[in-house]
């Protein structure tokens, strides 16, 4: 199949080998799922059940982020522990993501189950001249690294404007370099820690994913992926651990990022209060009708929720496609479904041709391509949990 590479920009193909390794950045279960984690999520799961499909028996790794600055901050403000908040949130996600027909990842591997290996990551990259200490805290030396901005292709500016909005803390008066990131942080005396050669702390956040994707899935990884807030600075951090160090083999071979939901004119964050709620969305339209809204959005596209635009849906389609009505002419074969899904996961055109064989309940091809698609795009009735 093709696919849009997020290092390269360009149409390439992903060959299907006989086992398959997809990381997909998971969630940091402090808050509910809101429509942008349900985007990303969904578009995932059909890249997942097309690539088995295909042939390939595919180990689907997503990750949940169980210590971190803000559930750490959120679980401070409620008076419970952490790992409860997180064991909490962590089981709402995955009933709303049952719901929306997405099957669970193969391993959810939570990031307080690999600091020892996270330890060893650090050391390593300490021991190459990649990483230095100050006072507890590690930062990677991103002038260690020729090649720092190859996934993002951001200019310094870009990236210290990045770095300040998404918490990357540039002004740190520690760092070398305002881009320096953390690997190792000194713990506050009421959070959690763990023992390392720099004293009790925990991890940040990248080396927990390229730590995590390289122990469980192994180098290269197939895919690895999440939404496009992720190219930078997440990814694009995970990069530099993991091929700064010349190793001789690549990270990843395909990187995927889906686009950004909008609500009210801006991306639907946490910081802006703008978002919603998948398990409210839920309470009012059944999963099938929001897993179909949300895959007739190619998975790169950026745009905007609207919840008129769900409820008129909602009313002309039933079991998440259309009604017989005001469907366009075209194909209906079996080739063409299966065509859009490998032109780069083209899964709004392939929900057309589903709707154009739902209209012609005579034709029997129709129908049987009707079974097939609805199993392939997780519309299916046995699809609900
Ligand atoms: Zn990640």
């Amino acid at each position: 199949m093709r696919l849009h590479d997020g290092r390269t920009g360009e149409l390439v193909d992903v060959e299907t080998r006989p086992r398959m390794g997809v990381y997909v950045c998971g969630i940091t279960p402090y808050d509910s799922a809101h429509v942008g984690h349900a985007f990303t999520y969904v578009h995932f799961d059909v890249l997942v059940r097309y690539l088995r499909r295909r042939g390939a028996e595919v180990t689907h790794v997503r990750n949940v982020t169980d210590v971190d600055d803000d559930i750490l901050r959120v679980a401070r403000e409620r008076g419970v522990d952490f790992r409860e908040l997180a064991a909490r949130e962590t089981e709402k996600f995955a009933r709303d993501m049952g719901a929306l027909g997405v099957v669970p990842p193969t391993v959810s591997p939570r990031a307080t189950e690999f600091v020892p290996e996270m330890v060893e990551e650090v050391e390593r990259l300490v021991a190459a001249g990649f990483a230095y200490e100050r006072g507890g805290n590690v930062y990677f030396r991103v002038a260690a690294d020729s090649g720092y901005g190859r996934l993002s292709g951001l200019s310094r500016q870009e990236m210290l404007r990045l770095a300040e909005e998404r918490g990357g803390h540039p002004e740190d008066p520690e760092k070398d370099d305002p881009l320096d990131f953390v690997l190792w942080q000194r713990s506050a005396p009421d959070e959690p820690w763990w023992d390392s050669p720099w004293g009790r702390g925990r991890p940040g956040w990248h080396i927990e994913c390229s730590t995590m994707a390289l122990r469980l899935l192994g180098r290269p990884v197939d895919i690895h992926g999440g939404g496009d807030d992720l190219i930078y600075p997440h990814h694009e951090c995970e990069l530099a651990q993991a091929e700064g160090v010349p190793s001789g083999a690549p990270f990843v071979r395909h990187w995927m990022h889906t686009g950004s939901v909008a609500q009210d004119g801006t991306k639907m964050s946490k910081s802006l209060g703008n978002l919603v709620f998948v398990s409210d969305l839920l309470e009012r339209y059944d999963g099938a009708t929001i897993r179909s809204f949300l895959l007739r959005r190619h998975y790169r596209d950026d745009w905007e929720f609207d919840e008129g635009d769900l409820e008129a849906f909602a009313a002309r389609s039933a079991g998440g496609l259309s009604r017989n009505s005001g469907v366009p002419a075209g194909s209906t074969g079996r080739e063409a479904f299966f065509g859009a899904l490998d032109r780069d996961l083209d899964a709004p055109a392939a929900l057309d041709i589903l709707d154009r064989a739902a209209s012609r309940p005579e034709d029997a091809d129709a129908r049987r391509l009707l079974e097939e698609g609805t199993d392939m795009l997780g519309l299916h009735p046995s699809d609900r949990r």
